[in-house]
């Protein structure tokens, strides 16, 4: 439903707190973040997104790079399990996702057949587990196992991965879903639409269907699923708060 991700040098958590309240008007049955601190942490809980930040009070949470989600269910029930953002099987990577894979059970047939397990009834899970399974397999990057595995997926995305092994990078992806990378001061924001990004920036790329965005705290640079190279297109938003 919603989405808000950050890679800069401000804390992570509390601005993305915020702006997942900005989207609240979407409406939601879930909230949750995940931020890179000395490891892949994730907070979430079925619930508005005050209840996360009541959840987690008094707990330190630090990290300058994170993901966060508003959930609509479609597959399973709203609960903290189902709740976003979701870890893959050795929790290496964590995920957020707005959407439907359409042929998920497929992939999780797979999967299970291979021996992974799964802690959620959620599309997603299996999505970014799916996505571990093919980096190991095929020995690539996280990038290029993102382009594969998407080239097998049916259905609409907009998603946005967090890697254990890469606190200085965010890998986002969409189809069918909107998504807006911000552009700041050596600091970037990504979401599901400006209205958490603008009080920061007003410089804005609206992604493309099959394109992948790979931020990291210098910049930034877009493809396509096809790893082809794409000149983004940077616009000027003007929206009042
Ligand atoms: N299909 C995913 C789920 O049910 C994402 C739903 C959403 O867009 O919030 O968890």
């Amino acid at each position: 439903c919603g989405i808000v991700a950050y890679i800069g040098d401000q804390d992570a958590f509390p601005l993305i707190i915020k702006g997942l309240k900005r989207l609240e008007y979407r409406g939601y049955d879930s909230t949750g973040v995940s931020v890179h601190d000395h490891g892949l942490k994730v907070y979430k809980k079925a619930g508005k997104v005050a209840d996360l930040v009541a959840a987690v009070e008094g707990q330190k949470i630090n990290g300058t790079i994170g993901i966060g989600h508003t959930r609509w269910a479609t597959h399973g029930e709203p609960n903290d399990r189902n709740a976003h953002p979701h870890f893959s099987a050795n929790k290496s990577l964590s995920i957020i996702h707005n959407g439907i894979i359409e042929n998920y059970d497929t992939i999780k047939e797979q999967l299970l057949s291979k021996g992974y397990s799964f802690v959620s009834d959620t599309d997603t899970e299996v999505l970014i587990t799916f996505i571990e399974d093919i980096k190991k397999q095929n020995n690539v990057d996280l990038e290029q196992a993102v382009r594969s595995a998407l080239h097998a997926v049916e259905g609409a995305y907009a998603i946005v991965i967090l890697d254990e092994e890469n606190p200085d990078q965010l890998i986002a992806a969409r189809k069918g879903s909107p998504m807006v990378l911000g552009i700041g001061n050596k600091e970037y924001f990504i979401a599901s639409d400006a209205t958490p990004i603008i009080e920061y920036t007003n410089e804005v790329v609206y992604l493309k269907d099959r394109e992948i965005a790979i931020v990291n705290r210098e910049g930034f640079r877009i493809t396509n699923i096809d790893d082809v190279e794409q000149t983004p297109y940077i616009q000027k938003v003007e929206m009042k708060l």
